[in-house]
């Protein structure tokens, strides 16, 4: 698998990388890190890295502009994007030659051409580190390993989550080796707005827990505007409610645009991908999302999360 995507990549000249919509780091911490590997390794192919830009990561990296014949001679390569609709593209991508889905999600869409998924991998960043492992032109720069490192922070949570292994520490104490200053991005993952800091306050003081140990918190849309977030900005809040000892799984809730409400959904040990999935979205057994269209769907799926953690057979782990 991995020998067949290197033998793409030395064939294409033209290579763009994509990710999922309302990435986080380690979605642009994959694309961006890939791309520059790339680019030092075959400086006369075209690498792009396209999808919209996030003011709030644009310390990881930025995106370009790539227009929609580009695509017709490319090899796209999509990274942390587990289903097709997800991809941050308007559907340019399916004029490229061939597709590879390199992912750490559950394989529900094997969208692409060639399928390189493994779950257990606690970010995309770290499988993208495992690439210049097999390829000798493939290799780590200072430039990369910022890139890569801040992933792997991004989604272990400054290597809190599960899937952090061995293996993880090892990745990031190579990518630390190259000189990379570490403590400014476990500083910039762990900084929030003032406008985040009174969300959270909101949060803290207005989430319900049900005796389950499943916590919630719903915000319409006119609270939500109240805080005047950026792009990007409500995901810092997703992990607090799970920082408290009995909570054992929650739900962010929060509507964007009337009556269209964005669901985070966390867990300590019982598996949520699978609710998340009932409606309409997916993700990871401990981490999903969803999109669902009223307030009736909301209430069915926070009876949902509830009712999980009295089922002892959907314990993850
Ligand atoms: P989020 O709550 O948006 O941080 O997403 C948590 C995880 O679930 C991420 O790994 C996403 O890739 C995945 N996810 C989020 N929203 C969706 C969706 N609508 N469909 C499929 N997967 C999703």
């Amino acid at each position: 698998m991995v020998d067949e995507i290197l033998k793409n990549i030395e064939k294409y000249d033209t290579i763009i990388i994509l990710r999922h919509q309302n990435p986080d780091p380690d979605a642009i911490g994959s694309q961006t890190g890939l791309a520059i590997i790339l680019r030092e390794a075959y400086p006369q192919k075209k690498i792009y890295v396209a999808g919209i830009d996030l003011p709030v990561l644009d310390w990881i990296g930025s995106m370009q502009n790539v227009s929609p014949e580009t695509y017709q001679n490319a090899l796209v390569i999509t990274v942390d994007t587990a289903n097709s609709p997800r991809i941050d593209n308007n559907g340019d991508y399916k004029k490229a030659l061939k597709i590879i889905k390199i992912d750490h999600h559950p394989n529900v869409d094997p969208f692409g051409d060639i399928n390189w998924v493994d779950e257990n991998i606690s970010s995309c960043a770290e499988m993208i580190y495992s690439l210049t492992e097999k390829l000798a032109p493939l290799n780590i720069s200072k430039k990369s390993a910022y890139s890569l490192y801040a992933g792997i922070v991004g989604d272990t949570n400054r290597f809190l989550y599960a899937e952090t292994s061995y293996r993880t520490l090892n990745i990031a104490a190579k990518l630390a080796k190259t000189g990379i200053n570490i403590s400014e991005i476990g500083l910039h993952e762990d900084e929030m707005s003032i406008q985040v800091a009174r969300l959270e306050a909101y949060i803290l003081d207005n989430l319900k827990i049900t005796n389950s140990g499943f916590g919630y918190i719903i915000i319409r849309k006119n609270t939500l505007e109240k805080f005047n977030l950026d792009d990007g900005e409500l995901d810092h809040v997703v992990p607090l409610i799970g920082r408290i000892n009995n909570v054992n799984n929650w739900i962010v809730v929060s509507e964007k645009h009337q009556n269209q409400f964005r669901v985070n959904l966390r867990s300590k040990n019982v598996s949520i991908n699978g609710i998340a999935e009932k409606f309409g979205g997916g993700g990871h057994p401990l981490a999903s999302g969803a999109y669902v269209g009223s307030m009736d769907e909301v209430y069915a799926l926070i009876k949902d999360m509830d009712n999980l953690n009295k089922q002892k057979e959907n314990t993850y782990r």
